[in-house]
Order: structure tokens, then sequence, then C-alpha cells
């Protein structure tokens, strides 16, 4: 009996679980609050993460330990690793836990990425817009999510409201300034690295973003074979210098047929949930199949998926219950505003169909404007 010991008790925990049972998996959350998702399926460890009594505890239960959440010190990773094997190893997640970091080693991999520069000080601020240019975006360089602490500079007029609102983080979390990229498309790429240096990566995934969450995906995303390749290329040259294992994903903007580095996520994604019934193998799937080293699943898309995420509140079931590619996730959690507490993911045979399924949807949900730029895009 294996058990694969997960930090973090969210959402993608829960899938996680969801997906191991099949493999016969036992699972054992890590995760500091009583009402975790994934509890719901699998024993919960209730514990801060930096609490070694509790980490030695889920070391002795658990025969190989992974993140659903990327934010986990990296001391008590590295702790971890000395004790049972950690995938992603703890240099990955530390690297992916700061977007200097990520964006350094983006570079010097010959990925594309935005203008940035390190900022530490209201002077640097300054420094670095005239370096960067403007438009462009104060970032906190650990900890943000779901574009939570940004701040967008249209101006070097606007530094003092930048530094205003996010000044007193510079020295928690460091900060970081990028270019504004005028993409015309964001899309990411998911992929899976396993123990043995095998590596896949799903179909393109266009995404669409409202007030920094994600809103929607399609896959695949239309998009040629040369920006596949340049996709592969990028997820295998991080994959390998990082050593890692398991699913990943990097968040790109395309911008005049090149591909611009966003963000790395040390785990399995939001934008890759369409491959629960949208591709052969899913992110879940394939992700527990590579940190226990086995052969990894295809990652060929099954016709065609559109994801809607659910935001604060599950909307009603019934819409996508009826369509005959229409999948209901609804995560367990309590709703709240800005929170991810569902999805669903309407799957059909031709562009066609699926636009079809969205307009019915988006309609008796009114929810017209989630799914509209879908819409456009599949016509
Ligand atoms: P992030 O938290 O970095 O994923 O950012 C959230 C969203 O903000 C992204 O999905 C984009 O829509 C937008 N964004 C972030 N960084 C940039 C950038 N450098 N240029 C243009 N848009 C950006």
């Amino acid at each position: 009996m294996t058990t694969v010991g997960i930090l973090g008790g969210g959402q993608l925990a829960r899938m996680m679980a969801l997906a191991g049972a099949p493999l016969g998996l036992r699972f054992l959350v890590l995760d500091s609050t009583a009402d975790a998702c994934a509890a719901q399926f699998a024993p919960l460890l209730e514990a801060d993460y930096r609490d070694e009594a509790a980490l030695a505890e889920f070391a002795r239960r658990v025969d190989v330990a992974t993140f659903d959440f990327e934010n986990v010190p990296a001391e008590s990773a590295r702790w971890l690793a000395e004790r049972v094997p950690v995938f992603p190893n703890p240099r990955a997640l530390s690297v992916a836990q700061d977007r200097l970091a990520e964006k350094t080693l983006f570079r010097e991999l010959g990925i594309p990425v935005p203008e940035f520069a390190t900022v530490d000080t209201r002077d640097e601020l300054d420094a670095a817009i005239a370096a960067v240019g403007t438009p462009c975006i104060l970032k906190t360089r650990r900890l943000g999510y779901d574009g939570k602490g940004q701040f967008r500079i249209k101006s070097p007029a606007d530094a003092d409201a930048a530094w205003a609102t996010l000044g007193a983080q510079a020295a928690r979390v460091g900060l970081i300034l990028e270019g504004f990229v005028a993409f015309q498309r964001e899309l990411s790429v998911v992929a899976v690295r396993g123990r043995d240096g095998a590596l896949r990566a799903w179909p393109l995934t266009e995404n669409w973003h409202v007030d920094g969450i994600l809103s929607a995906s399609l896959a695949p995303a239309s998009a040629d074979a040369a920006l596949q390749a340049q996709a592969l290329d990028a997820a295998r040259r991080v994959a390998e210098a990082l050593d890692y294992v398991g699913v990943f994903a990097l968040e790109l903007f395309l911008r005049d047929g090149v591909l611009v580095a966003n963000e790395m996520a040390p785990r399995v994604h939001n934008s890759g949930h369409w491959t629960i019934e949208g591709a052969e193998t899913s992110q879940f799937q394939n992700h527990l199949r590579a940190v226990l080293g086995l052969p990894l699943g295809d990652v060929r898309a099954v016709g065609h998926s559109c994801m809607l995420n659910w935001i604060g509140e599950m909307p009603a079931a019934a819409p996508v219950l009826a369509e005959p590619g229409g999948h209901w996730h609804d995560y367990g959690k309590s709703p709240r505003e800005g929170r991810k507490v569902g999805h669903a993911t309407l799957r059909a045979e031709t562009p066609a169909e699926l636009a079809a399924a969205l307009e019915r949807v988006g309609k008796a949900l009114g929810r017209e404007a989630q799914v509209a730029p879908v819409i456009t895009r599949l016509r």
C-alpha cells in the first residue's frame, strides 16, 4: 500500500486524491486549516507547515511527498526531503516561489521574458521604471497569486501610488518591476517530467483572466506546430535545469508569434483542469505517476474542451449536467468572494459543437460574458 503525502489540502490535492484512487493509492494531507476541502477524501494532519513534530509524523506516514501549494516554506520542504522522497525537489520549489529567481532562470535558459528589475527601496523603484520603461507592473516577488500583490504603473508619476500600495512588502517578500507585455493571447503549457527524465506536454491551452483570476481555458488552443514546439522546448529546458519531477505549468504571453514566459507553477495547475475529461491522461494522474516513478500516460487531447472557473459561489449545476459533454466539479468549499469553489468542463468533438454548448450554458447560467471570448475564438 503506497501513501502519497500532499502538503496543502485545497482543490488540487482533492482532485489528485480522486485521480489516485484507481491506482490504489492512499493519501495523507497536511494543511493548517481544519476545513481543507481535500480532507473530505483523504486523512488530514492539521498543522502549521513549520511544525516539526507534525512534519515528522507526516514523513513517518507517507512513502513520497508532493505539493498542492507552492508557498510551503522551502526549509520545511528541505527538512522533509532528508527523510522521505519529495517531488518536485525543494530547489525547484524555491525557484518557483520567487518571481525574480524564476525570471532569471528563464533568461539564462534563453526563454523570452518581459524586461524586469528588482526593487528593494523607493529610489530603486524610480531607477527600475527608467530601466524597464512604462507601462509596467510592480509585483511582490513571493506569495502573490491570482493577480494579488500587483500594481500597474502607466507613467513614472504612478511611482508614489505604487510604493504606497506595495512598498511595505519590499522588506518582507521583495518586489520586482516587470515590463507590461502587450500580448495578443495568454497561453499556458502544462507538462510532466518523470523520475526517468521522460517529458510530455499537453497541447497548449488558451486562458482568459478576469481581475487577475483565471476565468476560462480552451484546449487545444489554436496554435500551429511551431508554437507547440516553442512551448515544449521552453518546458523541457526549465524541467531539465531544475531536475524537475511531476507536473508544472508555464504561464505564457503570446506576442507577435513569440511566447514570453510570465511565471511557473510548480504543481498541477488550474489551466490543466480540462485534462480530467479532455485528455487521454489527466494532469492529476500523470503527476502521481511521475512522483511514483510509474510510466507516464498519453497527453493527447480527446476532442475540444473548455473549462469555466466558478469563483465566489457555485452556479446551478443542471445546465452543465444536461450537456452531453458537460462535467461538473464542486470542490466542497464554502462560498467566499474571489475564492475558486469549482469548475465545469464542456467537451465536444468539434469547435463548432463546443461553441454551441458554451452558448447554451452561458445563457442558462447568466454567464454570457464569461463564455463570450471563448466562443469568439472558436468561431
Ligand atoms: P500573474 O499573477 O503574474 O499570473 O498575473 C496575473 C495576470 O496579470 C496575468 O494573467 C496577466 O493577465 C496580467 N499580467 C501579469 N504580468 C503581466 C505583464 N508583465 N504584462 C502584461 N500582463 C501581465
